[in-house]
């Protein structure tokens, strides 16, 4: 089954394809980074305004992608989800109608193979369930789910409290279901989609690597939460479980990446959540790619 033609990039021959589908925009309410004072971001004169909010806050956005390789469709992170318990009210007890958003476009639930969640937080893992008759179900019914052992040892003990009651409405169902995975990154889903890890925000923090012919790109999970960061990889994100090791890993990950053609989506960026990292001395700067990406010959 191939997904509707509405992609964020694709390979020249089509055999990779991601697209993506936003639940919803959060306009700078979130203390972020604590960093990212209007006037520290002023001083970054690449940052362009859609990444900003009107008051010159963070603009973020919850999104998933389709990555769609070998034929085999891999979902990577499932955002919030619907009726769920967490503390972060603004985003408990959703009722939206993401789930006919996915399907529009061009997603059949059942015919999604790989689900990958990045780490264990509450936008990461919503959609990984539904909630049917009162019952927690996987809305992907073929999918298996694919998190870090690591990662799920953390949240069991760390996270899933501090963020209400997720491992039990969206882990637990799949593990029951069989359906779940435990993996070690590096771990590669096929020869064009390996999980990487980027420890930092979490300790079994990982991000999507899909590398095909020329085609380099890196889905970052929340290893970066915003541009700005690529400007000052040591701000920390209020949410980084390891401060220093967040920024290590921002750092590596941006060395590796920037002037290599690589394309870098940013998992909460806005617009089209996707560029290249350009490096400028000891500095880091971003270019926008257009709307949609197709590889050039
Ligand atoms: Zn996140």
């Amino acid at each position: 089954m191939k997904t509707t033609e509405n992609y964020l990039i694709r390979s020249n021959d089509n055999k990779i394809k991601i697209k993506r589908v936003i639940e919803t925009t959060n306009r700078g309410t979130l203390p972020l980074i604590p960093n990212a004072t209007p006037d520290n971001l002023k001083k970054i004169p690449w940052l362009d305004q859609t990444f900003l909010s009107e008051k010159q806050g963070l603009e973020i956005v919850v999104q998933l992608f389709v990555i769609e390789s070998n034929d085999k469709i891999i979902i990577v992170d499932t955002c919030i989800g619907n009726h769920k318990d967490l503390t972060y009210l603004p985003w408990a007890n959703k009722q939206s109608k993401f789930l006919e958003k996915i399907q529009a476009a061009g997603v059949v639930q059942t015919e999604v193979d790989y689900i990958v969640c990045t780490h264990i937080h509450l936008d990461h893992i919503g959609w990984n369930t539904t909630k049917i008759n009162n019952v927690w179900e996987p809305t992907f019914p073929n999918a298996s789910y694919i998190f870090s052992e690591k990662e799920f040892q953390h949240a069991k003990k760390y996270e899933n409290k501090l963020h209400g009651n997720i491992i039990e409405e969206s882990i637990n169902p799949v593990i029951k279901s069989g359906q779940a995975m435990f993996i070690s990154p590096p771990y590669s889903i096929d020869n064009n989609v390996t999980i990487i890890g980027t420890p930092g925000h979490t300790p079994g923090h990982t991000s999507v690597v899909v590398n095909y012919n020329n085609l380099n790109i890196i889905i970052t999970g929340d290893m970066i939460h915003h541009p700005c960061q690529i400007a000052c990889p040591d701000w920390n994100s209020y949410y980084d479980f390891d401060k220093d090791l967040s920024i290590k890993t921002r750092r590596r990950i941006l060395e590796k990446n920037a002037g290599q053609n690589s394309i870098l989506i940013g998992s909460h960026f806005s617009g089209s959540s996707f560029g290249q990292i350009i490096k400028d001395g000891d500095k880091y700067a971003f270019d926008i790619l257009c709307e949609n990406y197709e590889q050039k010959d």
